[in-house]
């Protein structure tokens, strides 16, 4: 018989036991680069302008909480398509579910990949983000890995990538890939790479999954697509998982959708059929609340224009602490050279310490990193790069 009693318990978040620890922490000059979320100066995730404004707007409008479609707000759909694809695809061959986040879009593709394509196989980088293997596994997906990084961990192994691909890969598997913002190494293809990936992924008939967690948080909205529209000229169909968790500071609000280039509008409508058929047994629709506000947001000039700049206040801010750092390391340790952190993009990277420098700088000076030495530059404060320098020197 089933027995609570008889159930161990799972091992803790390994990412998630680190800001435990760091709460715990009594040292005031602690300083947390663990966590993937966004911070200001005063380390803070704050809230948006533009979302507050938004969210002034639905409290004084909305007339209902009733239940959204299962695939969402149309509102939303067509703004977000819009902002994904920026008129890339014809708009008979999109179209948009909204999901709870992210993960939630991930984990609905990913269920819908498993259930109509004889349970393909999905290839994964090697790194990626620690959530994918098991999102993957959860929805039925045998996982395969795929080099990408350098031995150093600071730039890409492209011709590794395309020899996994091509040594490995059958026609009908999955590749899951990065649209820009690679966590947790930073390292993004370049335009000309992005060709020579999208070319070897047509070749082999592979389908695309496409990861979009942190458009607007390298280089801009429309740069940071390249990759992804360099896809959408090669492949005939895809699907995108969008997050804005991060781009609009909606974390907890569960905002994400599935965004999909279908070969026609038969499979693009069949395909939705499907996956509303998968999101009724599961979570049967989506929340409202951080729908209305992307969808207020992108739908109106002003507000628009306001999230636009304080996204790219964000993405300034992380550039600014990318670049402090790496002259702050010239100072005190000028025969090592950071100057890899200053091309990659978004809010990670690896800094290259070893997990027993990981582990020094948590006792020995209250900075917390996870093992794999990837630190988060947002979780930087701006005025104490040098303390954190110094400290990085001390343990090197
Ligand atoms: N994909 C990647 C690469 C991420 O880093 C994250 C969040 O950290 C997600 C997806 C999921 O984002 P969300 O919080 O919207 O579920």
């Amino acid at each position: 018989p089933l027995q609570l009693s008889s159930v161990q318990p799972a091992p803790p978040d390994a990412i998630l036991g680190l800001t435990e620890s760091f709460l715990a922490d009594p040292r005031s000059d602690k300083m947390n680069l663990t966590v993937g979320v966004y911070k200001d100066d005063s380390g803070i995730t704050p809230i948006m302008r533009a979302v507050k404004q938004a969210e002034q707007i639905l409290i004084e409008g909305e007339k209902t909480k009733g239940y959204l479609p299962i695939d969402g707000m149309a509102d939303y759909r067509n703004a977000v398509r819009d902002m994904v694809f920026d008129g890339k695809v014809p708009n008979e061959r999109a179209a948009v579910v909204q999901a709870p986040g992210g993960t939630g879009a991930l984990r609905v593709s990913a269920e819908f990949l498993a259930d109509q394509f004889a349970r393909p196989r999905v290839f994964l980088p090697t790194p990626t983000w620690a959530n994918h293997g098991a999102i993957m596994n959860a929805a039925g997906l045998e996982a395969v890995s795929y080099r990408y990084l350098s031995a150093d961990k600071t730039s890409l192994d492209l011709p590794g990538m395309l020899d996994d691909l091509s040594a490995n890969a059958r026609p009908g598997d999955v590749i899951l890939l990065h649209a820009c913002c690679h966590n947790p190494s930073g390292v993004d293809p370049d335009a000309q790479q992005w060709e020579q990936i999208a070319a070897r992924i047509t070749e082999l008939k592979l389908f695309p999954l496409i990861d979009f967690a942190y458009q607007g948080f390298g280089d801009g909205l429309a740069e940071d697509s390249v990759g992804l529209h360099t896809m959408l000229r090669h492949v005939p169909e895809c699907l995108v998982c969008s997050s804005f968790s991060k781009n609009f500071g909606l974390y907890s609000e569960r905002t994400g959708a599935v965004v999909m280039m279908a070969a026609d509008q038969a499979a693009a409508s069949a395909s939705v059929s499907q996956i509303k058929r998968l999101v009724r047994c599961n979570y049967s629709n989506p929340p409202r609340h951080g729908a209305s506000i992307v969808a207020t947001i992108l739908g109106d000039e002003a507000l628009r224009r306001t999230w636009k700049s304080e996204l790219m206040e964000m993405r300034q801010r992380i550039h600014r602490l990318r670049e402090s750092f790496v002259k702050g390391m010239q100072e005190v340790a000028p025969d090592r050279d950071y100057s890899f952190l200053l091309s990659q993009k978004g809010m990670f990277s690896f800094s290259g310490l070893s997990p027993m420098q990981v582990d020094q700088l948590r006792s020995e000076h209250g900075i917390y990193l996870v093992g794999s030495g990837r630190i988060n530059v947002a979780g930087m404060a701006e005025d104490r790069i040098d303390w954190l320098c110094e400290k990085v020197a001390a343990v090197l």
